[in-house]
């Protein structure tokens, strides 16, 4: 007996900046529509994976990007965060990709929608279009005003990254160290703070993936949502700055809040390593310490493919359904499975969205 395909809502993903790399024009569309561009996500493998939507990261890169993921190599690193963007080069790249996303919807002829509501979330899927979160990864867009984040708002903007691991007017981000504790200095300032709570005036998810413990914990204070890290891991399991620490799982529970599993393999393995050949009984070991720690409506995807390196067997989004079979092995049942793969991350944006 075959159980029908279960679909899979995720919590992040680089692909905006990849399109963007690739010069973000009328080619660079027509590559993500129609497929053969690489990478690893794209519209034709969306559908044959059963990907349906998820979150599209905006993420204003800093210089030299390539020499990131270089450095985070060996049995361990020490990267120093990043200097801060200024304003306007934030604004920049984080208007380009916007720009991109809606370019994208437009060129799809209805086969890929940004989503405001949960409601539209389930229109879109229901007609069979694969349905768009804007996020943005590091507020550099935004001014000390917030006036930008009001303007993004009503572009569509529904999940934002206060910071991306790099310090910014709002906080300092957590560096990508290995190994390490996510305890790595100060949180937010006193506008990061006030980005908290006018996110919770408009709605907007606030992502604590790349905070800081102490930035985790002023946004515990600061906020009234549930909390949410869109693309993170488990500390015990993978002891990289990255990820989450006990009482960090605690407090997301409480908040009856969600967390994402992160494919990347560096924030996965034991011993950090960014290698393709890491298989998905790893994942799982993942999976099983988030459900317990959050229980079974705290846990769901995400993959940050196109900004990270996975695992072979799921190199790129056409090959979710192995990942959707490795739980179904490992004992969870097709309730928990469609949890962990869909419907967490619905009810939480319905519990935290305004309209
Ligand atoms: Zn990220």
């Amino acid at each position: 007996m075959t159980s029908a395909p279960i679909p899979v809502f995720d919590g992040h993903n680089d692909v905006l900046l990849r399109l963007l790399d690739k010069g973000g024009d009328a080619a660079a569309i027509r590559s993500f529509l129609e497929g053969g561009g690489g990478g690893h996500l794209d519209l034709p493998r969306a559908r044959a994976g059963g990907f349906v939507g998820g979150m599209f990261a905006i993420f204003p890169p800093s210089p030299s990007m390539a020499d990131f993921m270089e450095l985070m190599q060996g049995d361990s690193y020490d990267l120093p965060l990043p200097e801060p963007l200024a304003l306007s080069t934030g604004q920049a790249s984080t208007l380009s990709m916007a720009a991109l996303l809606f370019r994208l919807e437009r060129a799809s002829d209805g086969a890929f929608a940004v989503c405001r509501t949960v409601a539209d979330i389930r229109a879109a899927e229901a007609r069979g279009a694969v349905a768009a979160i804007l996020h943005i990864e590091g507020a550099e867009a935004i001014d000390r005003n917030l006036t930008m984040l009001d303007v993004l708002h009503a572009a569509g903007l529904r999940s934002i990254g206060p910071v991306w691991s790099r310090p910014n007017i709002f906080g300092h981000g957590v560096p990508m160290r290995y190994p390490g504790s996510p305890d790595t200095g100060p949180g937010l300032t006193e506008r990061g703070f006030e980005l908290v709570r006018a996110c919770n005036r408009l709605g907007i998810l606030v992502d604590l993936s790349h905070l800081n413990e102490r930035g985790f914990w002023d946004v515990v204070e600061a906020s009234d949502a549930p909390l949410v890290a869109t693309h993170s891991n488990v500390h015990a399991l993978c002891p990289v700055a990255r990820n989450l620490n006990d009482a960090q799982f605690e407090a997301i529970r409480a908040s009856r809040g969600v967390v994402g599993l992160n494919y990347a393999t560096a924030f996965l393995r034991a011993d950090g390593h960014m290698n393709p050949d890491t298989g998905l009984d790893v994942l799982l070991r993942h999976l099983d310490a988030m459900l317990e720690r959050l229980g079974e409506h705290g846990v769901a995807l995400g993959s940050d493919y196109d900004g990270a390196v996975v695992p072979e067997a799921i190199a790129d989004v056409s090959l979710l359904p192995r990942l959707i079979e490795a739980m179904r092995a490992h004992g969870y049942g097709d309730e928990l499975v469609r949890r962990i793969a869909h419907d967490n991350w619905l009810d939480v944006l319905d519990r935290t969205w305004k309209d």
